[in-house]
Parts: structure tokens; sequence; C-alpha cells
């Protein structure tokens, strides 16, 4: 809506700002601008589709778009596929009283009759105007309704527009799916929000100040109802701090690993009245906010007010426990849907995060190795640094014949004779290839491929394939991902290609970093050190593929190599 607020509806003052500022035409929707092109296009050249499938988040325009379409469809004088908002079919449209617009919400009218009820009358239209049947939260029809509802859009009456409107797309059947021309709706960015309050507040006389804009376009969420109904909350009580849970307290004790002070400070949000599902998700907005304020700034839409106070606890969290604290709440949310004692689940979920010695899952095994890698970056340098970690490396050019047993671990291998002018060739020695696979090759990779090579070891370099020995044969089954960007990084370091060939050894200890000896933050770690680990915290690192490109994902910055 480049200018003015949106058309005020004749029930003014009765209802919440949502209803009565909700765009009454095309060129009154903000955020949506593909979306609108397609449709006013559509309209302008009568190239209407019979079936639109809208989806989006709730509150991001799907109903209202599909009301202007009816609109724009059977306006007495419409302008370039855009409504009047004035003629007779406008005003009864936008009342609720017009015959052409028939709306059914499947999430509590699901049913084949409900739908049979509503496809019978797709066949006696009013002549020369256009019936718009606008099906919310199509996904939750039941079988047989999908089916009769299918069986319309097969052949659908001429005049009949059917806008399939769903928070989850991928739930509606795809046979539906695909006789439908699907327009996404996203959320929308915090600035349009911000002046579409900005706009409404103005036009309905509000007096609003900056807080509570701001606080109305966080706790909106990307959404322009949520965003309107908090506004309404905010005008009415005065209340903005109230007005959303604070959980600064909560990520305080996740930060300081303390399940105590999580669970005090969850139960004192309980106690303000919170819903805990409604906690778990507001939880999960905030921290999607600090997660992306750490990978994708600009994607990020916190408002400035919060920005600096989310960015804090990003760097307090650290990329590796915001992810988790994510997907464990995210895990919550669902299990709490089901679930009689939810606040309950989001207990167990909270501990499972302050206590990750608690969990086995992959991301609890990332979160303790990041946490350890943080205590041995604070801990004092080694008091005897080792030399054999300075040795001259690279220099080698003799072939050494495969190693068929596993070295001893603290064995550091004679060097080979300098180089020889053997053809030309620069085969490096096997020596050498360890040393550079620890401490070149290895940091390279993603950090999942860590998880396993840190305890892997070099077995034998013969030509140009190299054997790496694993700790288990489960870990074994799991290299295969990593694989390629372990290739990757090896030719990075050698300038020559390698094929690898991976083997079990047991003897090898799958451990997260070695917590004994402390060492420099960016001092490699060496099959040594590994070794000496094989303690009570071994444990063996099963990385499923999801976690593996969930990781790299989050970290860009360990090098993708492929
Ligand atoms: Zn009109």
């Amino acid at each position: 809506m480049p200018d003015g607020p949106a058309t005020p509806t004749p029930l003014e003052g009765v209802t919440s700002l949502y209803r009565r500022f909700r765009p009454g035409r095309f060129a009154e929707l903000r955020g949506q601008d593909h979306v609108v092109r397609a449709l006013r296009g559509a309209v302008a050249n009568g190239r209407v589709s019979h079936a639109y499938l809208f989806s989006g988040p709730r509150g991001t325009g799907k109903t209202t778009s599909a009301r202007i379409l009816a609109k724009a469809l059977n306006c007495e004088s419409p302008v370039d596929g855009d409504a009047c908002t004035v003629c007779a079919s406008c005003v009864a449209i936008t009342r609720g009283s017009s015959l052409d617009v028939i709306e059914l919400d499947a999430a509590s009218n699901n049913g084949v009759d409900d739908v049979r009820d509503i496809v019978a009358g797709a066949w006696h239209g009013t002549p020369g105007s256009w019936k718009v049947y606008i099906v919310d939260e199509v996904h939750q029809l039941s079988k047989a309704a999908s089916a009769a509802l299918l069986k319309t859009l097969e052949e659908p009456p001429a005049h009949v527009v059917f806008v399939l409107a769903t928070t989850d797309p991928h739930k509606v059947l795809p046979t539906i799916r695909s006789r439908t021309q699907h327009l996404e709706f996203r959320l929308f960015p915090a600035e349009t929000l911000a002046s579409l309050l900005k706009d409404v507040s103005r036009a309905a006389d509000l007096a609003t100040d900056e807080a509570t804009l701001e606080a109305a376009v966080r706790l909106g969420r990307g959404s322009a109802r949520d965003a309107l109904s908090a506004l309404d909350q905010l005008v009415a009580t005065g209340a903005v701090a109230e007005a959303r849970p604070t959980f600064d307290d909560l990520l305080e004790g996740i930060v300081l690993s303390d399940a105590v002070s999580t669970l005090t400070a969850l139960a004192t949000l309980v106690g303000e009245g919170w819903d805990p599902e409604q906690l778990a998700e507001s939880l999960a907005g905030e921290v999607r906010q600090v997660f992306l304020l750490q990978v994708a700034p600009r994607v990020a839409d916190a408002v400035d007010a919060d920005r600096a106070r989310l960015v804090g606890w990003g760097e307090r969290l650290g990329l590796a426990r915001t992810v988790r604290v994510l997907e464990t709440v995210g895990r919550a949310i669902r299990e709490m849907k089901s679930a009689p004692d939810k606040v309950v689940i989001l207990e167990v979920a909270l501990v499972r995060l302050v206590r990750p010695e608690l969990d086995a899952t992959y991301e609890a095994l990332e979160e303790r190795l990041v946490r350890l890698e943080r205590e041995l970056r604070a801990a004092p340098a080694p008091t005897a640094p080792d030399t054999r970690s300075r040795r001259p490396i690279g220099q080698g050019a003799v072939t050494i014949p495969p190693v068929s047993e596993p070295e001893p671990p603290a064995t550091v291998e004679p060097s080979p004779s300098p180089s020889t002018e053997a053809g030309g060739e620069d085969v490096p020695t096997l020596d050498d290839v360890r040393t550079r696979f620890a401490e070149r090759v290895v940091p390279r990779t993603s950090r999942a491929a860590q998880l396993i090579l840190r305890s892997a070891r070099v077995q034998a370099v013969e030509g140009s394939v190299l054997t790496i020995a694993v700790a288990s044969e489960e870990m074994r089954q799991n290299t295969e991902m990593i694989t390629q960007g372990l290739r990757g990084a090896l030719e990075h370091e050698f300038k020559r290609g390698f094929s690898v060939r991976w083997s079990v050894d047991p003897s090898l200890v799958a451990a997260p970093p070695p917590t004994r000896a402390p060492r420099g933050a960016s001092a490699p770690i060496r099959d040594e050190e590994v070794h000496d680990t094989g303690d009570d915290d071994a444990e063996v690192v099963v990385v499923d593929s999801a976690a593996e490109h969930l990781i790299t994902e989050m970290f860009p910055g360990a090098e993708e190599i492929s």
C-alpha cells in the first residue's frame, strides 16, 4: 500500500485492528508483491486459474488475498485487475454478505458432507459472476472430503475459483496440489510490519509510542495478524513489558548450564500465567533470531532495540549450543502437542539442554566438543611444547611401504632420509602424511568429519591410496559421507589426489577432544593425545547425514570442501 492505510470496514470500532484494517484491494496488500503481481495479472488478462493453493504462515494474508481476488473478479469497475472496493459487489464481499464468496474452514468443517455441500453449490452460479470458494486450512480435510474436492477440481465448473489456503502445503494431497497454482506467502519483514503498524495506528488515531510499536512488531514475529492483535492488546492494557515473556533468566541458566536456575526461570514464567506451549514457541522464536543474527544477520528480523540483546546471547551461547536449543525446543513443541502435561515436556527438554551428558544425541556431542574446546582455549598453554609437531614437514620424497600393523600410539617414526630424486614424483612419507593429516587436513574438514577423524589414524600410504583406520565399525559406516570432503582436504594439502580406504582398528579410541592435556587453541590433536584419552569420556560417535548436512551448513567457516 503505497499511500494511505487500508480501507476501514464498516465494522469500525467494534472489531480488532486486524479486521478493521484488512486490506480491501491488491494495492493495499503489503509484503506479498509476487502474489499480488500474479493475481492482478491473471484478473486483468482474464487468465485466472480454477484452483489456487495459497500457502504460508498464519497472518500473512492468505484469506485476505483470496477475498480480494473474489472482489477483483466480480468488481463492477475494476482497475488493472484490482477491485474498486466501492461498487455493490465489492461492498457485499467486504461485509461478508456476498453469495459469490463461500468460505469453509477445514479445521472445523473437515468432513465429506461439508465439502459436498459447497461443491454442490458450485454448479449453480449467479450468471455472469465468479464464485470463489475459499477453503482455509485445507490440509485438515478428511480423506473422503479431500477426494470429493479433488473430483471437483478435476472438472471445475466455469466461473468457479477454488482458493485452498494452508499453513502446511506438504500435508495437502499431492493430487490436489498438482491441480492448483501454488502461491507462497511469506512472513513479513520487520520493516514492513513496522510501517503497517505505524500507518494503522495513525489511521485509527491510536496514541502509540515507538516502544509500543516495536513491541508489537516483535510479538508479531512476521505475522500481520499477530502484530496487529498485539498492538490491540498493548493499546488496551498499556502494558509493554508484560506483553511478552522475557527469557533472559532462562537463557542465562542455559549459558551457565545450571539446571536449577533454568527450571526456576521456567517456573517463574509459568507462574506469570504463560501457557507452556506458547512459552516454548516464543522461546523458539527468540532463539531463532539469536541463531539468524549469528549466521545470517540480514535475514534476522529482530527489531533494533532487541538486536543488541540477542546478539549478546548469541555470543554467550555460541553457535553449536544455539542450534541445539532450537532443535531441542522444536522437538519439545512437537511432543507437547500430544502430551497431557506439557510443562513436563518443556522441563525435560531444558534439563537435557543444560546437562548434555544426559543426552546422547549427535548435537549434544557436538556441543560438548565445542565446550571442551573453549575450556582448552581458556586453559594455560602447555608447559612443555612438543617439538615433534614443529618438525618441518612436507619434504619427504620416498615411497613408504604399506604398514600392516597399527603403530603403538606414542611411537614417532624415524624421519625418512630427505629428498631423493625418485623420478621427480613427490610422494609423501607415511610419517609426513600422518603429521599433515592431523595438523592440516583434519582441521580443514567439516566439524562432523572431525568428530570421526580426530581419533582416526593413517595406517598406510600406497601410491595414491590412503588407508585410514577408525575406531569402530559403526564409525566406519559413517565415513561414506565424509570421504568426499576429506579427499578435498587431502588434495588441498598434498596438491594431489588420494583415494581413501577405510579400515577399523578397535585399539583406536573414539573420543571427544582430549580433556586431560591442556593445549593451545590452534594446536592440532595428534594421534598420541587421542590415544591417551581412553577413559570414561570415550564414546562412539554416530553421525547421521542430516546432522552432517546441518553442521556443514552451520559452520561455513570450517571451509566447505567438495
Ligand atoms: Zn468494485
